[in-house]
């Protein structure tokens, strides 16, 4: 997605608002592909005396990945606000700043890092998704310890303290 600033280089100090889409490339996070929706982005612009353009508003999306306890397909809604300053022919390759060249900002770089940065940790496929184990009630469960990750701790604490 792309800013048009002609306008605002001419009048700095004034606000122009956008909004439109953008799509974002799947995200491999952990080992999981994390899939997201065509992203809403709304907000506004404004230029300084020296070119630089400072850009905020916000951004919507949903973003689809494997449930962390069942594997089933789960989705988070992802929200973030932005307020950066592009740097007029500021260094491209430099990952600490924003940087744009004549007449167009591109937000594609900070749409991205914004939506990566409001994804959830783990995503779940509903809010008490029991695991794995319970999905089939045939199904032989796993290795015993694996239910409760913490029992096998909680026992070597007890034992520990004891010696
Ligand atoms: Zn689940």
């Amino acid at each position: 997605m792309k800013l048009d600033v002609s306008d605002a280089l001419s009048h700095p100090g004034q606000e122009y608002h956008f909004s439109g889409t953008q799509a974002i490339a799947d995200q491999e996070i952990t080992g999981d592909i994390v899939r997201l929706d065509e992203c809403l982005v709304d907000g506004c612009f404004m230029a300084d005396e020296d070119g630089n353009i400072a850009v905020k508003g916000k951004l919507r999306t949903v973003a689809h990945a494997p449930c962390a306890n069942c594997l089933e397909e789960a989705q988070a809604e992802v929200m973030n606000d932005f307020d950066e300053v592009f740097q007029r022919n500021g260094d491209p390759e430099d990952d600490e700043i924003f940087a744009y060249e004549g007449h167009e900002v591109s937000l594609d770089k900070l749409v991205m890092s914004y939506a990566v940065m409001a994804l959830p940790i783990r995503f779940l496929c509903r809010e008490d998704c029991p695991g794995f184990e319970y999905r089939d009630p045939d199904a032989v469960p796993a290795e015993p310890g694996i239910q409760y990750p913490f029992a096998g701790l909680q026992q070597l604490l007890e034992n520990i303290e004891e010696v």
